[in-house]
């Protein structure tokens, strides 16, 4: 059985960067499902924050990601991710990601609720691909080994430690066990939840099914963001239309041509994505409409051409000359902020098992992300994984703080008998519908029924559609049964039943298997 220091999940940004930042400490092992750009990192456009401009401060950023968060943000997280922010931008820049500049100093856009202009981009709206581009070539030129298509189906435990990770080679089929001395998890998103989203076909919630499976503690899995413009035209897979669109000056109107932001909230076309996603909606039942638009047609068409130009061609591409047309939009599913559970060295419940990116949770995005924080929440609790690895002395932090915590099993469910076969357009309609961007008790109920019986009469999976189907099913069982215990409305999760905050939630749902 081969062994490493380090075996990394995914390669995402997550991976990448920890796999690079590793390499100085020991042997590395990047494993990944598909190729090894295949990842959610790739199509972020918006950019990366950090308050690395005249008018902003730490402090700033702080407050800003606070308030999006809904009262759910972890303060130690969040101070920690804003003041070491700059810092990992340098790095980034050291490993040669071209970000924008202005006039030799890098350029800032502004985003919906950040108080100032703080969002790093690159070539434009392209910033996932160029630093995907940029730490992948990274890695390829250094002694770090990486195995494509291969999918992590298991994390092993020996006496309460990580002794390893159990794979399936998806060409052949062959399953084998390889050792390591710390396993970090960087395996993305689960937003193929849900019938609409933006994410890329790998984002099934693997690392919380295998942290899970493992017993290491998941949180805050009903906070699930919404984008609330995703390109809506037929048969064209939901594309993201960037939020720094809208910074820029595009204007949201609804089938009629009508402005109508300003009549939901004061804030706007730059409100706060869930509200902006919800607003949207009422919109498209008002007007009997599956689509609201984005205006951009009073732009120069310069900006419009340099600044977006991902979205301009791939919308060209669509018969659709943004310059000149309206750009047909709707809300899809985006970012999970729920995930494993980890402390401020990203280490979880479970010895020498650490994850990293969109899989984990921190607990600085709460109950909302503020756009543009999970890129950089990747580098900085990825650095401090490396932090704390290197120096294994250091004591374990503990984990979020307990007053804010309930804990759960996953409960038992009815057997349903009539209902839809698992299947991954059954599962993603099912939530869209019943889990989506407006819950109740009654469709989440149903759901959770019928997710419960779902798993518990899928085959053993034997090859990766298999493998991730299972994976969603878990998950999406976790983000349901979270959703239906949440009996009010806060940040990324609306009860139609529950409209208000309340209180008494102003805590963490973290579930562990029994
Ligand atoms: C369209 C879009 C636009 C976005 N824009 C922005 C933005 O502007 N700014 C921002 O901050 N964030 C943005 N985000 C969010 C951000 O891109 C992601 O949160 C971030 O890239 C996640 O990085 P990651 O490394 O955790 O995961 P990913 O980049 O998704 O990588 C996950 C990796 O894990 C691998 N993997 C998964 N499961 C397994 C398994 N079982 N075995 C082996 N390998 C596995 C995958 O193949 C993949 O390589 C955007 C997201 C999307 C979808």
């Amino acid at each position: 059985m081969n062994r490493y220091d380090y075996i990394i999940v995914g390669s995402g940004i997550a991976g990448l960067y920890t796999a690079l930042l590793a390499k100085e400490y020991g042997s590395v092992l990047i494993m990944t499902k598909g190729s090894i750009d295949d990842c959610n990192t790739k199509y972020a456009q918006g950019g990366i924050a950090a308050a690395i401009g005249k008018n902003d401060s730490p402090e700033l950023h702080f407050q800003d990601t606070i308030a999006a968060g809904a009262g759910l943000c972890n303060e130690e997280t969040v101070r920690i991710l804003v003041e070491e922010a700059p810092d990992r931008i340098a790095d980034l820049v050291k490993f040669g990601v071209p970000f924008d500049t202005l006039e030799g100093q890098i350029a800032l856009t502004m985003e919906a609720a950040h108080s100032v202009p703080r969002i790093l981009h690159a070539g434009g709206d392209a910033t996932g691909e160029h630093i995907e581009i940029t730490l992948s070539n990274r890695v390829r030129s250094s002694k770090i080994k990486v195995l494509e298509d291969c999918l992590a189906t298991e994390i092993l435990i020996e006496r309460g430690r990580v002794k390893g990770v159990k794979t399936l080679d998806c060409h052949t089929g062959s399953t084998e066990e390889i050792e390591c001395r710390f396993l970090i998890l960087a395996t993305g998103g689960g937003g193929q939840l849900f019938k609409f989203n933006t994410n890329s076909a790998i984002a099934t919630g693997d690392g919380i099914a295998l942290a899970f499976n493992a017993a290491s503690e998941i949180a805050d899995m009903e906070f699930f963001q919404f984008h609330p413009t995703a390109l809506r035209l037929p048969g064209v897979t939901p594309f993201l239309i960037s939020e720094a669109v809208r910074g820029e000056g595009g204007i949201l109107r609804n089938v009629n041509g009508e402005r109508f932001m300003q009549s939901y909230t004061p804030d706007g076309d730059l409100a706060p994505r869930d509200i902006v996603a919800r607003s949207i909606l009422y919109e498209m039942k008002k007007t009997g409409a599956d689509k609201v638009y984005i205006d951009v047609r009073h732009l120069p068409h310069h900006l419009i051409t340099t600044r977006f130009p991902h979205i301009y061609r791939f919308c060209l591409d669509h018969s659709l000359d943004i310059t000149q047309d309206l750009i047909p939009v709707a809300p899809a599913a985006h970012y999970m902020m729920g995930g494993v559970k980890v402390n401020i060295w990203g280490e979880t419940n479970i010895a020498g098992l650490f994850a990293a990116g969109e899989t984990a949770c921190t607990g600085v995005h709460g109950a909302n992300r503020l756009a543009s924080n999970s890129l950089l929440e990747v580098l900085v609790f990825s650095k401090r994984i490396l932090e704390k690895t290197s120096k294994e002395k250091r004591t374990r932090a503990p984990l979020l703080k307990q007053s804010t915590e309930v804990h759960y099993n996953l409960s038992q469910r009815k057997a349903v008998r009539a209902m839809p076969k698992p299947s991954l357009s059954t599962l993603q309609q099912l939530m869209w519908d019943k889990v989506g961007i407006i819950r109740n008790k009654e469709g989440l109920s149903e759901a959770a029924d019928i997710l419960a019986t779902w798993q518990n009469s899928l085959p053993e999976p034997t090859d990766r559609p298999s493998h991730e189907l299972s994976n969603l099913v878990l998950t999406g069982r976790l983000v349901t049964e979270a959703a239906l215990l949440r009996e009010e409305s806060r940040g990324g999760h609306f009860r139609s039943d529950f409209p208000e905050s309340s209180p008494q939630w102003q805590r963490h749902i973290i579930f562990t298997a029994k």
